[in-house]
């Protein structure tokens, strides 16, 4: 087969199933009873265990645009829904893959597209189960569907944080709100190892399964949410869920060298890495005395783990950085 200019016009939807999409199932994910082929999945959940399902969408025009790289977005496909799954103390386990393809379409996309789910889903130990493919007359429309399964009522919600709780944040926060900047053209950095840091953060997040794993397994958290909105409205989310505020010192903010150096040289950058989303790291609250615990669960997942502030009585979030304190809304930029 030629996949260098050939469309999807010249193929057909049996085969488009057949070639591409049957082949990225695997034998990674136990439970399977039946996969792609009939009309359904059918799918065995362990008796000690619940479901956990999400989905998310990446649509040409709005999350992508012609010129991006296929590769990349099908990792990134998988690896949103991962850090939802994440998110939630689940392990990852089977994804429905529904495509809507303009004629168009050249294979050679849809196959570099193909092998970036295979590497993501046998990386995370995923497999596709089923999907639906249809036409358009737009652009390409990616839509993953990703269940996984959580100890029987050990799932970690965004509700339950109570004044008091500590705020703690994995990994390092506003890489890839820098590195959509620099794409954008409002930051300039040349290319070389930071600039290739930073991308590889947006383009290949980390979902940190492990920890939302090892968050469940102990119940150590009170609530948990993946940042994909950025920090300050995924933590409005949980201060909502649960009716209360919160403050987080500014200076404890886990930034990474890179983006600690762009700092140094533009303190305007601040509020673009606070609010700029896409960082799929975890941010849960939970009581002082967890303290000890979370740190040796971070340790066990090989991730970093920082206690950033504190939950409160108030309605909104305050950011304090040197004496001065930022107030912020429903994760929106407001006043001082
Ligand atoms: P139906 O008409 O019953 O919905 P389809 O003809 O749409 O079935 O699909 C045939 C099989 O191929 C189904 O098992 C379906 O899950 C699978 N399938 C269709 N599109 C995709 C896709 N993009 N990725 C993975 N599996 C797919
Ligand atoms: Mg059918």
């Amino acid at each position: 087969m030629k996949e260098g200019t050939e469309t999807l016009a010249s193929l057909g939807e049996f085969r488009l199933i057949r070639d591409f999409f049957a082949p990225l199932q695997t034998g990674e994910a136990p439970g399977v009873v039946l996969g792609i082929g009939d009309d359904g999945a059918v799918l065995t959940v362990p008796r000690t265990q619940q479901m956990v399902t999400t989905v998310d969408s990446l649509v040409e025009g709005i999350h992508f645009d012609a010129a991006s790289d296929p590769f990349l977005l099908g990792q990134k496909a998988l690896l949103v829904n991962l850090s939802d799954i994440a998110a939630m103390g689940g392990k990852p386990c089977w994804y429905f893959l529904s495509l809507a393809l303009p004629p168009e379409t050249r294979i050679a996309w849809i196959a570099e597209f193909v092998r970036g789910l295979r590497e993501a889903g046998e990386r995370h130990g995923v497999t596709v189960v089923g999907g639906n493919t249809t036409g358009s007359r737009g652009g390409i429309g990616i839509h993953v569907t990703l269940c996984g399964l959580v100890s029987q009522d050990r799932a970690l919600t965004r509700s339950g944080s109570i004044p008091g709780d500590r705020i703690l944040v994995s990994g390092t926060i506003g890489d890839a709100a820098l590195a959509l900047a620099v794409r954008q053209g409002r930051l300039t950095l040349p290319e070389g190892p930071d600039l290739a840091y930073l991308t590889d953060r947006l383009d290949r997040p980390e979902p940190r399964l492990a920890l939302g794993l090892g968050f469940s397994d102990a119940a150590a958290v009170h609530a948990l949410i993946d940042v994909s909105d950025g920090l300050v409205a995924d933590l409005g989310h949980l201060c909502a869920a649960a009716g209360v505020g919160a403050t987080i010192q500014a200076e404890n903010i886990p930034f990474s060298p890179v983006a600690r150096r762009l700092l140094e040289r533009d303190p305007g950058l601040f509020a673009a890495m606070v609010t700029g989303g896409e960082d799929y790291e975890l941010l849960c609250t939970a009581p002082a005395g967890a303290l000890d615990l979370l740190a040796a669960l971070a340790r066990d997942a090989g991730v970093t783990l920082t206690e950033i502030g504190v939950m409160t009585e108030a309605t909104e979030i305050e950011v304090t950085r040197a004496g001065k304190t930022l107030v912020f809304e429903r994760g929106g930029w407001s006043h001082f």
